[in-house]
């Protein structure tokens, strides 16, 4: 145990899977327009605020004593949110969806088993299957970005993956599911199925959310997060619907006490509110559809969004185009398939600057 008392990060036995790996994260950078992670762009209104004040101030006086361990009050709020007869024991929360489905590999993937999904998705989940042990396998979307269910099914048959995850709305490509295509996974998945639905709310009104197949599917999961709709990235919740025994499996791999009593007590203000937050996603899903009519006068190609952000390309160097919105003060995300490049919805003062920076870098785009 000799050694220098300043190591590198090389000179430390880390994991070998872990050696050259850098922490995932998108820059956090001080501009005036950021488009750039998916949040939604309105802060709490003064009557939440002072509602959030008032629950960290109950919560400190029993601050010496550790939460509540399951999250009971929160876990009611939440399956009272989601309807479709859900009840406490159905729901399950952790810090942000990242931890909900970090429990879930941790249950249901593991050493020897493998994780199954759907290409472009969501930049995350490898790192969940690497922290979890599980062995990582994708297969491709259609070119516009849907699934392709003949080939997900060979795909399922062969592969027999422990975990089968399917984002939809799906990030990077704003694209949602059908509720049949679901289905046809679900009959076909010999272990659990998760459907990430951290977007659900932003889909077009008449999106039938995959809720609706628990009844049916006891190895079914559907994860939400309250980052997005809720405006609620800072307060950290992310929750789940499943099957009481599904949710069983997720506590057995939790730390105990996860859930702070601050993060338990602010997600409940947030949730009382849920009328006031759900009327700002109204007015972020028409901006979308605004935006996405607007990049296709431009004679960019943009995948349909059902989410708070849209795909869009193609670029022959996606990065001087980032750089160059980055220069106008405009912070997009460059992310996704080669080419293609992603713009969170804003306010619609945030949309017109991103409108106006990219009109100016389009002629040096092509
Ligand atoms: N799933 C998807 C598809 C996402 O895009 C995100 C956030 N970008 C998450 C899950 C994680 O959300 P959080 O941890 O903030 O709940």
């Amino acid at each position: 145990m000799s050694g220098t008392a300043d190591p590198k990060l090389t000179d430390l036995p880390l994991r070998p899977e872990l050696k050259g790996e850098e922490p995932y994260g998108a820059p956090q950078l001080d501009v005036p327009v950021l488009l750039n992670v998916n949040e939604n762009p309105y802060p709490p209104s003064a009557a939440v605020i002072a509602d959030i004040g008032r629950a960290i101030t109950d919560a400190a006086a029993s601050m010496n004593r550790y939460p509540e361990r399951d999250a009971m009050a929160l876990r009611d709020d939440l399956a009272r949110y989601l309807g479709h007869g859900l009840t406490t024991a159905n729901v399950w929360a952790a810090n942000g969806s990242n931890e909900v489905m970090t429990h879930v590999l941790g249950a249901f993937g593991g050493p020897g088993r493998s994780a199954l999904t759907f290409a472009p998705s969501y930049s995350m989940y490898p790192e969940y299957a690497r922290n979890t042990h599980t062995e990582w396998l994708t297969v491709p979307r259609r070119p516009d970005f849907s699934l392709d269910v003949d080939l997900a099914l060979r795909s399922i048959a062969e592969i027999r993956p422990d975990v089968v995850l399917v984002a939809s709305p799906n990030n990077p490509t704003g694209t949602r599911a059908e509720l049949d295509q679901l289905e046809a996974l679900c009959d076909a998945a010999p272990g659990v199925v998760v459907i990430d639905e951290a977007y659900a709310e932003f889909a077009r009104p008449g999106t039938r959310s995959a809720l609706e197949l628990l009844p049916k599917y006891p190895r079914l999961a559907v994860s939400r997060t309250m980052s997005k709709a809720f405006a609620f990235a800072g307060g950290r919740l992310g929750y789940l619907a499943a099957a009481p025994a599904f949710v069983d499996a997720l506590r057995i791999v939790r730390l105990p006490y996860h859930l702070s009593a601050v993060t338990q007590a602010v997600a409940r203000v947030a949730l009382a509110h849920a009328p006031e937050m759900l009327r700002q996603v109204d007015v972020l899903r028409g901006e979308r559809d605004e935006l996405e009519r607007w990049l296709q006068t431009t004679g960019l190609d943009a995948a349909e969004s059902d989410a708070n952000f849209i795909l869009f390309g193609r670029f022959a160097d996606r990065h001087q185009v980032w750089q160059q919105l980055l220069d106008r003060g405009v912070l997009i995300r460059e992310t996704g398939p080669q080419g293609w490049l992603r713009v969170s919805v804003g306010t619609p003062a945030e949309n017109a600057a991103f409108r106006d920076a990219l009109t100016e870098v389009l002629p040096t785009a092509e």
